[in-house]
């Protein structure tokens, strides 16, 4: 960040953010947020950050922004016929190379997938790891989602989000809409047109995955999504309306 004290950044943004609204849903503006931003995104498995905000991070990190992937395990339940800690190797590994393609630095929280925990330790660790990024957005799941680990994951950072008295952004992101998240009414867009192609080769970096799969689902949900903005590709976000408007790439 530079000079701009937090408040003057919020200030700023809340102005830019306001003028952007109509040019996003025109998906001409060109984007320029003030200040550097630092930008997480909390998932609950490597895939789902790239999936739900792939393109969206790729235009923070052109724009300059420090993007923190922070991952709440390393998806050790996710390879059959692998052990946990075979599986989780392999993921952590795809994990780092997806993050390299959307230039994001990668976290990981420590919890082990197929064990998650929402307690009160759990509340207070998590807190501690978002306090250490000193976001000024935080992305995470929709918590109406059928993987459990999803709501855990919203869950976890909308506490630390009232822990830190509702300073940071909070947006929610989509993952294979109408299998695993539903009832989800975008407040906000992002064209992600010219980063598609980046968020593709972000996600298809989880070949341990069946990506093929997994993005043909997602490909769908980035036309749609952009067929609401006015775009080729795009991805869709809620705002919780009590979290600081911060720019979004417009
Ligand atoms: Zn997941």
């Amino acid at each position: 960040m530079t000079s701009l004290t937090r408040r003057r950044l919020f200030g700023q943004a809340a102005n830019l953010a306001g003028a952007l609204a109509m040019g996003a849903y025109a998906g001409k503006t060109a984007w320029a947020a003030p200040g550097r931003l630092r930008v997480v995104v909390a998932g609950a498995h490597p895939d789902d950050p790239e999936t739900g905000c792939g393109g969206t991070i790729a235009r923070y990190s052109d724009a300059g922004h420090e993007v923190v992937i922070l991952y709440l395990t390393r998806g050790e339940r996710g390879i059959k016929g692998k052990t946990y800690e075979e599986a989780g190797r392999i993921r952590s590994v795809e994990a780092q190379k997806a993050c390299e393609i959307l230039k994001a630095r990668p976290v990981f929280a420590g919890q082990v997938n197929g064990k998650v925990e929402v307690n009160y330790t759990r509340y207070d660790e998590f807190l501690k790891l978002v306090q250490s990024e000193q976001p000024d957005v935080v992305f995470t799941h929709w918590p109406i989602d059928t993987h459990e680990d999803h709501p855990a994951t919203s869950l976890l950072v909308y506490e630390a989000w009232l822990r830190m008295e509702r300073k940071f952004a909070l947006y929610y992101f989509e993952v294979i809409t109408g299998m695993q998240t539903s009832q989800f009414s975008p407040t906000h867009y992002v064209d992600i047109t010219a980063t598609e192609a980046r968020k593709r080769a972000a996600c298809f970096a989880h070949a341990s995955q069946n990506p093929e799969e997994f993005y043909a689902v997602h490909d769908q949900m980035n036309r749609c999504r952009g067929m609401e903005l006015g775009s080729k590709y795009a991805e869709a976000f809620i705002h919780h309306a009590q979290s600081p408007e911060i720019a979004m790439p417009a």
